[in-house]
């Protein structure tokens, strides 16, 4: 065999999630677009804001914009980041601890090449986004997952247990893909605590990697715990997939708070591993024309309609789910203990969501509820009937 025999099996582990694709695009091919209700993928459906399009017009007759450049990024742009940290945060940010990335995917990418070494620990929060694994095998290290508490808090003890002499990082979402959790200002604290302390006791520096692309879109008026406020040694990985519908254009950001370890030397290795992965600099146009967006975001009201609508809807025909705080997925109980099972009942009644399993936590599915309202009313018979077919009732 020509490919990978660690590839070939990462295809094979994850041959359902291509089934279920596939079978996605057979029931659209078969039934029409209209009659498939596809809440499988967390891609924002709106354009990106106005400004944004004012931005890219202006910038085509800008000279000299499309050539190289320094690989952290466009100083500028870099400021404009670090403008914005330092006002959310409080702390003295300054354009040479950020570096301009491809999508919070490079970030992730370029933060873990820069910090591990072969064998060394990244503790996961279950459910987690699905592609954390797959980043930590690149750079040599060791997955360990850690369960949230009952309603997706952390559970501050085992996240304790887990930590040893081999782990380098905690990566951490919130808001949460795929819960919608955003973790508390008490529960950032204490996690700063808690490394802080195994840091000293294990006489090594261990990282919060903060993967925050959905930080923007929180609802009810929730405030968001800023990571530097309480981790001394945090990494933010972020970008404006979700929050100016970006995703495609692959733009993000690292920042690093300024009471980090070995500071200079961890902004010089995450220089050279955007490098050294062949990202070799963020894509140029976008870096120069969200540097002034860091204000800016989508119509976060007309998800909150949506989440709100579909909260309604599933509680209404009997669904058990959390009210998310933020980003736009929900992850409702599934009524049988097999998510998988249940996703491929879902599917014949044309809905389409993602299994629990695939966020290491079985027992679940989730709901990307980034898509239109009108998708939402026309799936409100499939709903009720796929209730039905399991015999819940109103809660
Ligand atoms: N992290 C989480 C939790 C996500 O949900 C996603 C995308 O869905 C990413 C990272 C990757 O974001 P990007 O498209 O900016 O690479």
């Amino acid at each position: 065999m020509g490919i990978s025999e660690k590839v070939a099996s990462y295809l094979e582990k994850g041959s359902w999630i291509r089934k279920m694709f596939e079978e996605g695009a057979r029931l659209k091919a078969q039934f029409g677009e209209q009659n498939v209700y596809d809440f499988s993928l967390g891609n924002p459906p709106e354009e990106p804001p106005r400004e944004f399009l004012e931005e890219i017009r202006s910038l085509l007759d800008r000279p000299g914009i499309h050539r190289y450049m320094p690989n952290a990024g466009f100083p500028e742009v870099r400021e404009a980041v670090a403008r914005s940290v330092a006002a959310e945060s409080g702390l003295a940010v300054e354009a040479q601890h950020v570096v301009m990335t491809v999508g919070a995917g490079g970030a992730l990418n370029v933060a873990l090449k820069a910090l591990l070494d072969p064998g060394e620990e990244v503790v996961l929060v279950a459910p987690f986004f699905v592609e954390y694994r797959f980043y930590v095998d690149n750079h040599g290290g060791e997955s360990v997952v850690v369960s949230s508490s009952e309603d997706f808090s952390l559970d501050l003890e085992a996240l304790a247990r887990a930590i040893n002499q081999r782990t380098k990082a905690v990566i951490l979402n919130s808001p949460n893909n795929p819960t919608g959790v955003v973790y508390s200002e008490e529960q950032i604290r204490a996690l700063g605590e808690l490394l802080r302390e195994k840091g000293k006791a294990l006489g090594r520096d261990i990282y919060l990697l903060s993967d925050e692309p959905y930080r923007r879109l929180l609802y009810d008026g929730i405030s968001f715990p800023h990571v530097f406020r309480h981790v001394d040694n945090a990494i933010i990985a972020t970008s404006h997939s979700k929050d100016l519908a970006l995703a495609g254009e692959r733009i993000g950001y690292l920042v690093a708070s300024p009471r980090c370890a070995d500071l200079e030397r961890l902004m010089a290795a995450m220089v050279f591993a955007n490098r050294t992965l062949g990202f070799v600099n963020a894509p140029a146009m976008m870096q120069l024309a969200v540097a002034s967006l860091q204000g800016v975001s989508i119509d976060i009201a007309s998800y909150q309609r949506r989440r709100d609508r579909l909260y309604e809807l599933l509680t209404g025909v009997g669904f058990q789910t959390m009210k998310p705080q933020g980003a736009f997925y929900l992850f409702p109980r599934s009524p049988i203990a097999n998510d998988i099972t249940f996703v491929q009942a879902a599917q014949r009644r044309h809905i389409l969501v993602a299994p629990g399993t695939g966020f290491g936590c079985p027992g679940h599915f989730r709901i990307a509820y980034s898509v239109p309202m009108d998708m939402i009313e026309r799936s409100v018979p499939a709903w009720e009937a796929l209730a039905g077919e399991f015999g819940l009732k109103p809660l």
